[in-house]
C-alpha cells in the first residue's frame, strides 16, 4: 500500500471513528475460535446512505471492511465482494415488490442479508434471538462484533464479523475462499461473480468503479438508433436483445466499463464475441467481432476506452463465418437477478456515454 493511500485510509477511519457516540461499539476477535482478538475503533451503523453522497458511502465503507480486515484477517476485497453481490441482487429484489404497509428497514451501510433460521440457528425457537451465547448454542451464525453483548443482524457490524468469522473458519488457505462462499450460497452464479467482485477490488485497490465510456472511438464513423424489441431480419422471432452500431469493418471496439472478461469464443449467432462483467453485476456483450485483442484472456480485468476487439460481420454460422450482414457491433447488457439474466435497453446508455465523452474531449481541448 502506498503511502498516501495509507495516509488517507488513516483519514477515513478517524472522521469514522469521530462519528462515534463515547462509549460506542467497538470491533472484538472472536476469542473463542482463537480470533484475533484485539480491539479495534469501530464504525457507526445506522448512517442513511442517502443522506450522504456516494464518496463518502465509499469512503465509509473502505473504512469498516478494512477495521475488519484488521479485525479478523479476512482483506477487504472479498467482505467488499460478498456486500456487493447481496447489493447488487438486492436492488432487483427491492424493485417493483415493495409494500407499503411494511415500514422501511432502517438504512444500512451493508447489504448482506443473513435469513432468521440461519442467523440464529435453524433449530433455535426464538428467530428473534439476539444472545451471542444462545445462538452459538443453536449452531447460528450470527456474532457480536461491535462488542455490545448483541448479535443483531441489521447491524452492519455484526453481519460483516460474522461472515468474516464464517469464511476464516471454512478456508484454511486463500484458496479456500471460493470453498467457503460455494458453501454458504449453494449458488454457483453467486460464487462465480463474488470471485470477480474480488478480483476487481484487489486489482483496482477501491470500491468506486462507476468510470464509463462509449463502445466506439468517437472519431469513428458510426450510427446507431433505438431499436428495443424490434424484430431480428435473421435468425428467427427473437426480440433484438441490444443496439447495433454499424460502423466499418476494423474499427476499434472498447469497453464501455470496469470489468472483468468472462466469455470469449465463438457463438453460433454473436460470432466473435466477448462479455464483460461489471461491478454493478451487469454482463456487457459484444459480438460480431473481426478479431479480438491479443492480449486479451479469460479473467483479464479490463477498464473504460480499453479495446477489446474490432468491429466486423461475424457469426450465423459454423466458426468462422463472416460477411452475412453489414458489419456492425451489437451491444447488449444483461443484468443478473440471481437465477438468470434479463436483457435491458443500452440505448439510453449509450447516448449518456457518448455525450459524456464528447463533454470530456471537448473541455480538454478548450483548456479547460
Ligand atoms: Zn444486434
Amino acid at each position: 500500500m502506498s503511502l498516501i493511500k495509507a495516509a488517507l485510509r488513516t483519514l477515513v477511519s478517524l472522521s469514522a471513528a469521530s462519528l462515534l457516540v463515547a462509549g460506542g461499539p467497538a470491533v472484538f476477535g472472536d476469542s473463542a475460535n482463537g480470533g484475533a482478538g484485539k480491539p479495534v475503533p469501530g464504525i457507526p451503523r445506522a448512517r442513511s446512505a442517502s443522506a450522504q453522497g456516494s464518496g463518502d458511502v465509499y469512503a465509509t465503507r473502505q473504512a469498516l471492511y478494512d477495521q475488519m480486515e484488521a479485525a479478523t484477517g479476512i482483506p477487504w476485497y472479498r467482505l467488499a465482494a460478498i456486500d456487493q453481490y447481496e447489493r447488487t441482487i438486492a436492488k432487483v429484489k427491492a424493485s417493483g415488490s415493495h409494500n407499503p404497509d411494511q415500514p422501511a428497514k432502517t438504512a444500512r451501510l451493508t447489504a448482506i442479508q443473513i435469513p432468521a433460521p440461519v442467523w440464529c440457528g435453524p433449530l433455535n425457537p426464538d428467530q428473534e434471538d439476539a444472545s451471542p451465547s444462545s445462538l452459538s448454542f443453536f449452531g447460528g451464525f450470527g456474532q457480536d462484533g461491535s462488542g455490545d453483548g448483541r448479535a443483531d443482524p441489521e447491524s452492519d457490524i455484526d453481519v460483516l464479523f460474522s461472515m468474516a468469522q464464517y469464511i476464516r473458519k471454512h478456508s484454511a488457505s486463500a484458496n479456500d475462499f471460493n470453498i467457503a462462499v460455494w458453501e454458504y450460497y449453494h449458488n454457483g452464479r453467486a460464487s462465480q461473480r463474488i470471485e470477480q467482485f474480488s478480483n476487481l477490488y484487489r486489482h483496482f485497490g477501491r470500491l468506486d468503479l462507476s468510470g464509463s465510456a462509449f463502445p466506439l472511438p468517437l472519431g469513428s464513423t458510426y450510427s446507431y438508433r433505438s431499436t428495443w424489441g424490434s424484430g431480428r431480419s435473421w435468425g428467427g422471432a427473437r426480440i433484438h436483445e441490444g443496439t447495433d452500431l454499424f460502423t466499418p469493418y476494423g474499427v476499434t471496439v472498447r469497453s464501455t466499463c470496469y470489468g472483468i472478461v468472462e466469455t470469449k469464443g465463438w457463438n453460433r449467432y454473436g460470432g466473435w464475441r466477448i462479455g464483460i462483467r461489471d461491478i454493478e453485476n451487469r454482463y456487457h456483450y459484444y459480438a460480431h467481432l473481426s478479431g479480438y485483442d491479443k492480449t486479451l484472456k479469460l479473467g483479464d480485468i479490463v477498464a473504460p476506452g480499453q479495446q477489446l476487439g474490432w468491429a466486423g460481420s461475424s457469426g450465423y454460422g459454423k466458426p468462422g463465418t463472416s460477411g452475412k450482414f453489414p458489419p456492425h457491433l451489437h451491444y447488449g447488457i444483461y443484468k443478473d437477478r440471481g437465477l438468470m439474466e434479463w436483457a435491458f435497453d443500452p440505448y439510453p446508455l449509450l447516448r449518456q456515454w457518448e455525450n459524456a465523452e464528447r463533454k470530456a474531449l471537448h473541455s480538454k481541448r478548450s483548456g479547460r
